[in-house]
């Protein structure tokens, strides 16, 4: 199926790119291969909306993947950078930019006691991972399938869901010695994290789990899973990691850790805390974090660690996200996921909409979906149909059935009816659609 007639501009861009970029994109879900067509290339952002190079306007339901809560180019945001710009772009110094977006993370999540500042997610779980095995001595990894902690090596390894399986690399570049410690189990399966601690006594360093996972589709924690992985690690001597890059600051004020209050002993943040650009963070125990260099001997840096600019976008998004914008979003995210169900019930497509806080992400089936094997048995051809219906009508939603949907404060009404007036449609076009 071609697309490509419907944004000429954009298509001549991905053909430029596609010369000297690998695949024509810098992130590879950006390529549009889950679902055909031509990816559509932005040229600005205000509030809810996206334009791309063909002059179309977008409602935005991707929010570059979850940073833009309050929307693009919020005013305060953009004066806060523009102010920090005009004072230096980066010192490779402390600055008190860092410290003051350190504070706002600690103040904001209790079991951050102390925090190191990073540029991506990838960084952020990469280094935690690290410092897990420093402190405890041990090698092994416990991760689910279906959670993306970045594109760290020895996370990547994704297959062999089976009980206490040892991980085979899922991408060619990754080793067997470097997938070799990861042990992948099954998400929502305490008695399969419980078999995988007793095959491995003493050998497992922490367990790392997305606190809430939105990159399997959104598919939430049971009830207790999370209480009883800390419980599993916490008698195992391993440490529990939560990665909240995606989820820290936007499922609430502290993340999911305010919404199921688990207290994990390390964390992982990024996408919202950097308003925008590259700022993340790993944080949790002070025993823990006093084991990194140079306080400690694990090892970690980084050339633009705390950038002023990123801090500032970051710390003036944060300061930003109150009660009443975190009201906003949710309510948001209420409407449109109300909205969405009823266009496909009205429709009789089998569906799920899943959500996780205002979070959220449709599976197109009808029966429940706890682990990444149930959310691969959805029928995706019709999120295909569904999401071109939707871009046709000036609606950006994720390109990939897999992906979580987000929302921002800045959605208001007329966004809203913008939705509403396209789902009939991709509705329809959902129930049509054929494998
Ligand atoms: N962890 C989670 C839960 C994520 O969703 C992501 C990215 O989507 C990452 C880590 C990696 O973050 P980054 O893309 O900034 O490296």
């Amino acid at each position: 199926m071609s697309y490509s007639y419907e944004a000429p501009v954009s298509q001549a861009l991905f053909d430029r790119a596609s010369r000297v970029t690998p695949g024509g994109v810098n992130s590879p879900v950006r390529a549009f291969q889950a679902v055909g067509g031509t990816p559509r290339f932005m040229v600005s952002g205000t509030g809810p909306y996206l334009t791309d190079a063909d002059g179309r306007e977008y409602v935005d339901l991707v929010c570059s993947w979850g940073p833009m809560i309050l929307g693009h180019a919020h005013p305060e945001v953009v004066a806060a950078v523009q102010d920090a710009v005009a004072r230096g772009t980066s010192f490779g110094t402390p600055g008190e930019g860092e410290v003051a977006l350190a504070e706002e993370i600690t103040a904001r999540v209790a079991p951050v006691e102390q925090v190191r500042l990073v540029s991506s997610g990838t960084e952020a779980t990469m280094s935690a991972i690290r410092l897990a095995r420093g402190y405890t001595g041990r090698a092994k990894v416990v991760k689910f399938a279906g959670c993306y902690h970045g594109h760290v090596d020895a996370l990547l390894a994704a297959a062999g869901s089976g009980l206490a399986t040892f991980a085979l690399p899922d991408t060619p570049g990754v080793t067997g010695a470097q997938a070799g410690d990861t042990i992948v189990l099954p998400y929502n399966d305490l008695d399969a994290v419980r078999a995988a601690f007793a095959a491995h006594p003493g050998e497992i360093a922490c367990v790392i789990t997305e606190a809430s996972p939105g990159n399997m589709g959104v598919v939430p924690p049971g009830e207790g899973f999370n209480a009883g992985l800390k419980e599993i690690c916490a008698t195992g001597g391993a440490l529990y990691i939560s990665d909240e890059v995606m989820t820290g600051f936007r499922t609430s004020k502290a993340g999911w850790y305010g919404v199921d209050g688990v207290r994990p002993d390390l964390m992982t943040f990024g996408k919202v805390m950097g308003g925008g650009f590259p700022a993340a963070a790993f944080g949790g125990r002070a025993d823990v974090m006093a084991q990194l260099a140079p306080a400690g001997p694990v090892y970690q840096a980084g050339t633009l660690s705390g950038n002023p600019v990123a801090t500032a976008a970051g710390l003036a998004q944060l300061r930003l996200l109150d009660d009443a914008a975190y009201a906003r979003v949710d309510a948001v995210s209420a409407e449109v996921r109300n909205l969405v169900g009823e266009e496909l019930t009205k429709e009789g497509v089998a569906h799920t909409v899943s959500a996780a806080s205002n979070m959220f992400s449709v599976f197109f089936t009808d029966r429940p979906v706890r682990d990444y094997e149930d959310a691969r048995k959805q029928e995706a051809f019709r999120y295909t149909a569904f999401f071109h219906s939707m871009l046709a009508q000036g609606v950006y939603l994720p390109p990939s059935a897999f992906e979580s949907w987000f929302v921002s404060a800045a959605h208001d009404a007329r966004a809203v009816e913008r939705i509403a007036a396209a789902l009939p449609a991709a509705a329809r076009a959902a129930s049509e659609a054929t494998a």
